[in-house]
């Protein structure tokens, strides 16, 4: 009782001492990351359902590290955000993949659509439209070729600042996706006031497609919805002929998942490349 009674006056816990250290360790690896240019993109194919073409692909961030190897998103995205660094790796991870993507429309001649995904953070920085405007022009990528896959909490913001750089962006050429569409707040109030092109349904939708009759009409739905709104729908995660086959009836655009293509470095997605 008295551990715990004085538990309750600490404001920091030998746990919590840990986590921050721990944070505070990857937040510094980062900025040296940063510094090496260790960050590189893979890519994975987006194919159009009906054809099973290539129409694009989504860019994803690896850090190679040279201590931990090959460090997946998601184990340091959250530390990029919470200390401002996912300004600085975004905006290389942006001008690596266009660069890319510029490089492969002129040797397949084919009009390839990179989509990149950006944060909260990033979006709503006061140069960020400025900073896409000057990749594009630096890397030669037409920027009707560049799709932002944002997810829905970004829309949400109601400010006038973030709706101007939506606007501006959308002026650009630049199109704009919705990520883990579903999963999100439950207003569609944005869809009506943003300028949206795509909305990407959630893995967590596509994944029982074939044994769950709600999974199917919520993609179904999805699908409605979009198309009555003059959207693209992409639908991720596909792994299976079994989940193709249920999108392509129910309409679904592209797909993307690993029954295609896992994501992978760009000489190995240069081969899935229509080449001439
Ligand atoms: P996301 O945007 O939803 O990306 C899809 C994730 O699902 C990727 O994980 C991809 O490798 C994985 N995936 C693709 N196909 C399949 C499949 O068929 N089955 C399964 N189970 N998974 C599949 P990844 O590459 O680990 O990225 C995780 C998340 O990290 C991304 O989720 C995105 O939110 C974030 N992320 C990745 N790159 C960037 C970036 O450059 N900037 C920002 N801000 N976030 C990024
Ligand atoms: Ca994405
Ligand atoms: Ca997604
Ligand atoms: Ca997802």
């Amino acid at each position: 009782a008295k551990e715990r009674g004085k538990n309750n006056y600490q404001m920091f816990t030998p746990a919590m001492q840990a986590k921050t250290n721990l944070r505070m360790e990857m937040e510094r690896a980062l900025r040296q990351a940063l510094e090496r240019d260790e960050f590189v993109v893979h890519y994975q194919a987006k194919v159009e359902t009906v054809s099973g073409r290539v129409v694009g692909m989504e860019a994803l961030a690896r850090w190679q590290s040279p201590g931990k190897g090959l460090v997946m998103p998601g184990q340091f995205i959250p530390v990029a955000e919470e200390s401002g660094l996912i300004t600085a790796i975004g905006k290389v991870i942006l001008r690596q993949a266009c660069r890319q993507a510029s490089r492969w429309q002129t040797m397949t001649g084919r009009d390839l659509r990179l989509a990149v995904n950006v944060s909260a953070k990033q979006l709503y920085q006061p140069e960020f439209v400025e900073t896409v405007e000057t990749i594009l022009r630096e890397t030669g990528l037409a920027p009707g070729l560049l799709e932002l896959e944002v997810t829905e909490s970004v829309v949400m913001h109601q400010d006038t600042a973030a709706n101007r750089t939506l606007l501006e962006l959308a002026a650009l050429g630049v199109s704009l996706a919705i990520d883990d569409f579903g999963t999100g707040y439950s207003s569609l109030y944005y869809l009506k006031h943003f300028p949206i092109d795509t909305l990407k349904i959630d893995r967590g939708f596509v994944r029982d497609i074939g044994r769950d009759a709600n999974d199917a009409a919520i993609v179904g739905a999805i699908v409605s919805l979009g198309h009555s709104l003059g959207l693209s729908v992409v639908a991720e995660g596909v792994e299976t002929a079994e989940q193709l086959a249920y999108l392509r009836a129910l309409g679904c655009d592209l797909c993307q998942g690993y029954y295609f293509s896992e994501p992978a470095p760009a000489e190995q997605f240069a081969e899935l490349l229509p080449w001439p």
